[in-house]
């Protein structure tokens, strides 16, 4: 059958309707390019029953679909989709997931959206459309799924990353502090790229990309977090997005905020955002209460912003008065009185505090006062967000080999110590479960840098699914994803299970990627899958928790056999690709053989060093880098170039 028309039903709120509209657009576009035939987009007042018409709206607005309710929700995702007399209904929890459900439609017609950009949309044509046979009624596992910005990061990446976000259902967009101008400087200014290097941009530069970043996401209705480090040195006027060195001194009047450590009050590590504050001196306790406050009061586009202390360890307050209480206890002092602060001048944004280094052990003494989703009348505007950054990610964090078998107590101030394996996290998560039963999600780093580390995203992939298995269990309803914009390499796995798993995370492992390579590779998907199985062998260290680099304790067989297996695989993949019909799936065998030739350098460097050659190892690392910076211009939005430098190729130098 054919769809003629297009028809969202007004909500009879603006910002809804134009998310509703956004939805018909792309409907109707993508429908022109499956089947030749480009609908006609309306907005309607209510429901005719007429043949041929594809009808959106907010589940209220629409008729109930024919399996399971819907009820409406901002915060939750879930959409039904059903025919009826000819005609197809899409019916969402709110406006964006109306906008997920039209996607939904157009994967089951057969697009799909394997990398951001039309490089990444595989469409075919087809003579008819498929409506559902049954109705189809659908709702995430989780409610917070997104990723968060770092890594090297153009305007375009940023919004090429907030479209495939829509499209992959991911609900989330988070843009770390005040601006994004240190991560879009690490691409402008590309210091490690010296050939493409550009000038910097300016802090309203930044806003000013910001701003159509942020209007990417309200045109999709996606979730905008903000901010998280910063607050701490912004209430005693430095207010930096970045981890910048400080020049100017702080203000004389303001050295009394600081906190005191070995003696002193000063910038820690001359770095702003590294500073604590002195929380049991009134006036720098209240000042950041007030800063934050008042940044949400004149940013009513922000839904959530995260309020995060200092991004240091060892760095409190060791006066006589802080002493009183664990760092987390005046945590848990300034949640409180933000919460209500925020409740009264700024209701429509929510906060997120962070339990990391320091603070991954919860409050003994101060009872955080915010019940369960808003039970006894408090508030509920609070997020607990669980960072377990130095957690090993060669393991899930439920998987009980990860336990060193020691006792992690909280140590002593200023004595940070922390174990690297998994099982003391999940203990303190619990801990901190009893402090707290709001709302919660887990903030990590499987694609910051383990996925580069790694030389693939296949092992890392696998972890993240195990892990999005059972997060929910653990206590933590979502995942954001700290990570580059542009990891989508060499598979493009671990992007597809972070998307994949957070919205239906009980499907098996061997389910996703099978299904994730066909899409990617198409008919190439087995030889793909065996290249990409082939190598984690010989990318696996010895370490069960990974503390090596991959290759780094090979020898000298091994090393040769790896050779030769990239050497074969590399001629399959040029063939393959030089046949390949489709041009989404050439550049998914393209993505293959560059990793390929970029392993082959690294190989070559550690034969080089195996045989006593530094200078060749060095000159093979050399080649692997040219490499990637050679491929930036074309693959720049699958591969963060600086991080790969950094962590797949400097890492392995010799010194
Ligand atoms: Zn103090
Ligand atoms: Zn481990």
């Amino acid at each position: 059958m054919t769809l003629s028309r297009v028809h969202w039903l007004r909500s009879g709120n603006s910002t809804d309707d134009r998310i509703l509209a956004y939805a018909g657009r792309e409907l109707a576009r993508y429908l022109g390019k499956l089947t030749a035939v480009r609908p006609a987009v309306q907005g309607a007042e209510q429901i005719v029953a007429q043949p041929g018409v594809a009808w959106l709206g907010v589940c209220d607005t629409m008729p109930a679909p024919p399996a399971a309710a819907l009820t409406p929700a901002a915060w939750d995702d879930g959409y039904a989709m059903w025919a009826e007399k000819d005609a197809l209904h899409i019916a969402g929890r709110n406006s964006r997931s109306v906008l997920f459900g039209v996607y939904t439609f157009l994967e089951r017609q057969g697009v799909r959206f394997v990398r951001p950009g039309p490089a990444g949309e595989v469409i075919p044509a087809i003579a008819e459309l498929r409506l559902p046979p049954a109705p189809v009624v659908e709702t995430p596992h989780y409610r917070h799924r997104g990723v968060c910005i770092e890594g090297a990061t153009s305007l375009a990446h940023a919004l090429g990353m907030v479209d495939w976000c829509a499209k992959r259902r991911l609900n989330t967009v988070f843009l770390q502090f005040v601006h994004s101008r240190y991560f879009y400087n690490q691409w402008y200014e590309r210091s490690y790229n010296p050939q493409h290097a550009g000038r910097s941009l300016s802090d309203e530069e930044a806003l000013a990309f910001d701003d159509q970043v942020i209007a990417a996401m309200k045109r999709r209705g996606l979730v905008f977090h903000r901010v998280g480090h910063g607050w701490t040195s912004a209430a005693f006027g430095m207010l930096r997005s970045g981890w910048v060195k400080e020049t100017t001194p702080v203000p004389p009047d303001k050295i009394r905020w600081l906190a005191e450590v070995a003696g002193e009050r000063k910038l820690f590590g001359g770095i702003p955002i590294n500073t604590e504050l002195c929380y049991s001196f009134q006036p720098a306790f209240d000042a950041f209460v007030e800063t934050v406050t008042r940044y949400c009061e004149t940013h009513p586009e922000l839904d959530v912003v995260h309020v995060w202390l200092s991004d240091a360890a060892n760095n409190k307050c060791e006066c006589t008065e802080c002493r009183k209480l664990t760092i987390s206890d005046w945590y848990a002092q300034l949640i409180n009185v933000l919460s209500d602060a925020l409740h009264r001048r700024a209701p429509q944004t929510r906060f997120v505090f962070l339990a990391y280094i320091e603070l991954l052990w919860p409050p003994e003494q101060v009872r955080i006062l915010e019940g369960p989703r808003g039970v006894d009348g408090r508030p509920d505007n609070a997020i607990l967000m669980f960072a377990p950054i130095r957690r090993c990610f060669n393991h899930a964090l439920a998987d009980p080999a990860c336990d060193d078998g020691k006792q992690w107590p909280r140590p002593a101030l200023n004595q940070f110590d922390v174990s690297r394996q998994n099982a003391f996290f999940v203990e303190a998560l619990a801990a901190w479960c009893k402090a707290f039963r709001g709302d919660s999600f887990d903030f990590d780093y499987h694609l910051m840098w383990a996925v580069w580390r790694q030389l693939t995203d296949t092992a890392i992939a696998r972890v993240l699914h195990e892990d999005l298995q059972s997060l929910k269990r653990m206590g933590l309803d979502g995942l954001i994803s700290c990570q580059s914009f542009r990891a989508f390499y060499p598979s493009g796995l671990a992007m597809a299970a972070l998307a994949e798993s957070l919205w239906q995370p009980d499907r098996s492992w061997e389910t996703v990627r099978e299904t994730y390579m066909k899409a990617a590779f198409g008919e190439d998907a087995a030889a793909a899958g065996d290249y990409l199985r082939g190598i984690e062998p010989y990318l696996a260290v010895g370490d069960p928790h990974d503390r090596t680099l991959p290759l780094a304790d090979a020898d000298a067989q091994t090393l040769t056999s790896c050779a030769g297996f990239l050497r074969t695989s590399l001629t399959d993949l040029r063939a393959r690709q030089k046949a390949a019909a489709d041009p989404v799936r050439r550049l998914s065998l393209a993505l293959l053989i560059h990793h390929g030739r970029l392993l082959q350098q690294i190989v070559a460097s550690r034969q080089a060093r195996l045989a006593g050659d530094l200078q060749a190892a060095h000159r093979a690392l050399d080649a692997a880098a040219d490499l990637l910076c050679r491929a930036e211009p074309r693959f720049s939005p699958y591969l963060d170039t600086m991080l790969a430098l950094r962590l797949s190729v400097e890492a392995h130098r010799p010194t």
